[in-house]
């Protein structure tokens, strides 16, 4: 038991290693959009299409809201990469709780049990 306790510790160290190297991050989306207006002769109606754009679009929750802002190709690029960190921050957390509920396990002997109350839905 010392033993793989130990080695959870140790994943658990190397994964806030981890965690310590992740850059600047930001919650939201980014994407890309292409439209055609409605104008009659415009190089989007002709054939082939020339539809307008690239228009970069940020799209992220503020105090609940979904708010969606216009971005330029290197604000995009910025957010892009802001957004890859807040995903491997995430990755990285959801494998430093997979690790403590094993640890968790080992300490206590036993996963504890849910509590069982009617109208309760499984997590
Ligand atoms: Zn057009």
């Amino acid at each position: 038991m010392a033993t793989r306790l130990a080695e959870y510790e140790e994943q658990l160290k190397a994964l806030a290693g981890e965690l310590a190297g992740i850059g600047f991050m930001s919650q939201g989306s980014v994407v890309c959009r292409y439209t055609r207006c409605g104008k009659p002769g415009c190089r989007c109606q002709a054939s082939p299409p020339l539809p307008h754009g690239p228009y970069y679009q940020l799209t992220r929750k503020v105090a609940g809201k979904t708010v969606t802002t216009r971005l330029t190709a290197s604000q995009a690029a910025r957010y892009a990469e802001w957004i890859a960190n807040q995903r491997e921050l995430r990755r990285v957390l959801a494998e430093m709780e997979q690790i403590s509920r094993q640890a968790a396990e080992l300490i206590l002997g036993k996963t504890p049990e849910p509590d069982k109350t009617p109208g309760d839905r499984p997590a």
